[in-house]
């Protein structure tokens, strides 16, 4: 199959599946086991932070985060459009009596510097205490401008509140602009990034932050279950996603604008070939074809896409580039066939 459903799909590569047999494992809970604690060094050293904990998924990495700055009464400002707002079940409200304040997202994916400024509370009874910001990037595969990180950190600073990242792919926002994921989360008191999305590890997100930050979400990750044992089997894995699959990020970017620049010439479809940042196509399907038809009759070629008249086609390891000239030459047929 091939599957542009979302970079998420990615089967964990030879060098993870042997590393992962060979891994020494103890028990994490302990804090005894040395693949866990080596990747969790190794991330804080990177990424610029005096800790780092390895959790199951970018959304525990995300709800950890907000859990850790903020209390019950408190409230973040994030986007509309943020993926720890809209697409993680109401997390932070429902498990951390935290209130999300969603502000509008701009086409580039940022939230204007006014409007953040606007939204925060003065110290009123009446009001949720705004504790935090959190920004996404990549966002909808779009790259946030290092100097927008820069003022929005100012901003942070000067208002009293802590800045997160949700970080799921800023490995990709990294290598898009050619510098150090360093350079992006040097901005941001946490982080969270998923290492089973572009990065190809099985399982597993790192959140990193200061000391303070990291105990209590180690604290809260137990609460909510997340306490692995013998995690080093996965961590293993992890390790080689940190080190071994980040500069081929590359290669998606370009088989996405590949695939937007071939995608442009069929009738059919609209595509914005200028948003394309990284490893993400948008394609808007015209009205007479239905995305559930269409999606059915490439399946019957061994082609997975999400059923959607906007259309999220996602590049990763496990499409190269012959399987982005199969997939329009099927699409095209495809198309044929339903209009
Ligand atoms: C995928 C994703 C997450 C959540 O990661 P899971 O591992 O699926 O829980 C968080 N934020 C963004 C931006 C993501 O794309």
């Amino acid at each position: 199959m091939i599957d542009f459903r979302s970079d998420t799909v990615t089967k964990p590569t030879q060098a993870m599946r042997a590393a992962m047999a060979q891994a020494e494992v103890g028990d994490d809970v302990y804090g005894d086991d040395p693949t866990v604690n080596s990747l969790q060094d190794m991330a804080a050293d990177m990424f610029g932070f005096d800790g780092a904990l390895f959790v199951s998924s970018g959304t525990q990495a995300n709800l950890l985060a907000l859990m850790a700055h903020c209390e019950r009464g408190d409230e973040y400002l994030c986007g509309q459009q943020a993926h720890n707002y809209k697409f993680e079940g109401g997390g932070a409200a429902v498990l951390g009596s935290i209130q999300p304040q969603p502000l509008n997202n701009q086409a580039d994916g940022s939230i204007l510097l006014s409007d953040i400024e606007a939204a925060i509370k003065p110290d009123d009874v009446h009001f949720a205490r705004t504790r935090l910001l959190s920004l996404e990037n990549t966002i909808g595969g779009k790259v946030l401008s290092q100097d927008y990180l820069a003022q929005a950190q100012t901003l942070a600073f000067n208002r009293g509140l802590k800045i997160h990242l949700d970080g799921a792919r800023v490995a990709n926002a990294a290598v898009a602009q050619g510098i150090a994921i360093a350079d992006i989360t040097q901005y941001f008191d946490s982080v969270s990034i998923c290492l089973s999305k572009g990065l190809c590890a099985p399982i597993g997100s790192i959140l990193l932050g200061d000391e303070r930050l990291i105990a209590k979400a180690t604290r809260w990750r137990k609460m909510l279950g997340g306490g692995m044992r013998q995690a080093g089997i996965i961590a293993a894995a992890a390790k080689l996603a940190m080190t071994e699959q980040v500069d081929r990020l590359a290669e998606d970017h370009h088989n996405a604008k590949r695939l937007a620049l071939l995608l442009a010439d069929i009738p059919e479809l609209n595509v914005d070939i200028a948003s394309v940042q990284t490893n993400m196509v948008f394609a808007k399907l015209a009205e007479h074809i239905n995305p559930i038809v269409l999606a059915h009759a490439l399946s019957r070629k061994g082609i997975l896409i999400s059923a959607s008249q906007q259309l999220r086609l996602v590049t990763h390891n496990d499409i190269n580039q012959h399987d982005i000239t199969t997939f329009v030459h099927e699409l095209k047929q495809a198309i044929l066939l339903v209009k």
